[in-house]
């Protein structure tokens, strides 16, 4: 089965549930951690505009939450030893440690029973919520929010399932679908490197930012917007649209999770949980691409957005990453580390640059797919895309570097920097190829991609690992780089 796309998702799902306002009753079923809850007989899960309503009750003797309920006020107070969730019944917002959030559906009165929104109060009482079409079943998880990914047969982005039916395809602003207006941008990738959340959009769209705390999170709101299908097949993205990015090497940030947040204005919401206060800056100057840079504090004036002031903008794209090792080395050392190694060497020697911007793909261990990289680099409209791997043959005796390109317009960058490259590295000179590369391919701008040397072969394999190396191929990168965009 293929892992549905917001849109394919939405059908699948408005075909699962009976229509908004035949609200009473559903037949779905509730599973914690893998044991399906036992309601009382008479307890009735409900389903409102698509959301499934849950009576406190099941809330404090199934799920065991504390829960308090205020006749006066029409209030609920769900508790446990870490968070407190109030909600009020007709109100949208509810309160979590003090904190106002809204949801995207009320608690109502149902006879003598209060309904509050399932995934809402899981997720916010820190448990994972998942929806299983084929079994009209709820899934929740009580352990570590990231588990189900890497447990489910479903939730693993590495899984490449095939054998869903295929859904008949929809206009994806044609009336029938709710929430989702002719105006709609979508989201189509978020990455985090270099302390900086990019979130790459269909069309312009106009974040609104805000903090809040306890614990620190930043928000970020993207009016009018939904994921795109390709956003489900590049990110984990469950069949509640939401999920999360895992972030490492960067001690302010513990993790950034992104969900659809309301339907109705559809918005998806992007949180940057923090482990301390931290200022940002906000740009989207970019058509396509929205910005929240976490670098602020470092600095009291505000950084310019990047690629003004006449400055080049360069992407570097250190191949491979996370759960993708690339090639594996003669001494089992993985060509992601290369990549990323000699890409941050280079990233150092362009920041001296006044002239240049240079922005990373990944500058740590995160996962990022090809089109997450093109996407980045085509969004912001950079001057070139350099694409930096260590090279791999089944035959040991294959050695030397190569320099690819794919498009006519990126010949004289692949010459330029093959030259310089070639000296740099001292190994057998390859020289210039045409590959079809989806980085080089897909990319708009002159683009290159750099196979420095063979970790396959063991006399390669020796220099590549070195520092003084790959100083000195950073080095040829970089005066390959300055040549071209003639900069002194
Ligand atoms: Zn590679």
């Amino acid at each position: 089965m293929k892992r549905l796309g917001f849109l394919v998702f939405l059908v699948v799902f408005l075909l699962a549930f009976p229509k908004a306002g035949d609200a009473a009753s559903s037949s779905a079923k509730i599973f914690l951690d893998g044991q399906q809850l036992n309601l009382t007989s008479g307890v009735q899960v409900a389903n409102v505009n698509n959301n499934i309503l849950i009576p406190i009750r099941v809330v404090s003797e199934n799920l065991g939450f504390k829960v308090d309920w205020e006749k006066s006020s029409q209030s609920v107070t769900v508790q446990n030893s870490i968070t407190t969730v109030k909600m009020v019944v007709g109100s949208k917002t509810a309160d979590i440690d003090g904190s106002q959030v809204s949801m995207n559906i009320t608690p109502v009165l149902s006879g003598k029973t209060t309904l509050v929104p399932l995934r809402f109060v899981s997720s916010q009482m820190g448990m994972d919520v998942k929806w299983n079409n084929q079994e009209k079943a709820v899934y929740l998880s009580s352990g570590s929010v990231s588990d189900p990914w890497f447990e489910g047969e479903e939730g693993s982005p590495s899984v490449e399932p095939d054998t869903e039916s295929p859904v008949a395809p929809v206009d994806p602003v044609g009336p029938s679908v709710p929430g989702t207006p002719g105006t709609l941008a979508t989201v189509d990738a978020i990455s985090f490197s270099d302390n900086r959340l990019m979130i790459a959009t269909s069309g312009n769209v106009k974040p609104n930012v805000f903090k809040l705390n306890a614990p620190d999170r930043i928000v970020i709101d993207l009016p009018n917007t939904a994921f795109s299908e390709v956003f489900g097949y590049e990110h984990t993205l469950n069949t509640q649209n939401s999920g999360e990015l895992a972030v490492t090497d960067y001690p302010d940030v513990s993790l950034i999770r992104y969900a659809l947040f309301s339907d109705s204005p559809s918005t998806v919401r992007v949180v940057i949980n923090l482990t301390s206060p931290v200022e940002y800056s906000v740009s989207s100057e970019n058509d396509g691409l929205v910005f929240i840079d976490l670098n602020a504090q470092d600095s009291e004036e505000p950084t310019p957005p990047i690629g003004t002031e006449g400055k080049k903008v360069v992407v570097i794209d250190a191949g491979h990453g996370g759960s993708a090792p690339g090639a594996l080395s003669v001494t089992g050392k993985h060509e992601k580390a290369l990549n990323l190694s000699i890409a941050l060497k280079v990233e150092a020697l362009l920041k001296k640059e006044k002239s240049i911007d240079v922005i990373m793909t990944r500058s740590d261990d995160s996962t990022l797919s090809l089109s997450d990289r093109t996407k980045i680099a085509n969004n912001l409209k950079s001057d070139i895309f350099v694409s930096i791997h260590g090279n791999s043959n089944t035959s040991s005796s294959p050695n030397g570097t190569e320099t690819y390109y794919t498009r006519e317009t990126s010949t004289q960058l692949a010459n330029i920097i093959h030259k310089h490259l070639a000296k740099a590295t001292g190994l057998k000179d390859r020289g210039v190829k045409y590959g079809n590369l989806h980085v080089t391919r897909e990319t708009k701008m002159p683009a290159v991609l750099l196979e420095i040397g063979f970790l396959s072969n063991s006399k390669d394999e020796a220099q590549l690992f070195n520092d003084d190396f790959q100083n000195r191929v950073a080095k040829g990168i970089v005066s390959g780089i300055k040549e071209y965009l003639k900069v002194q």
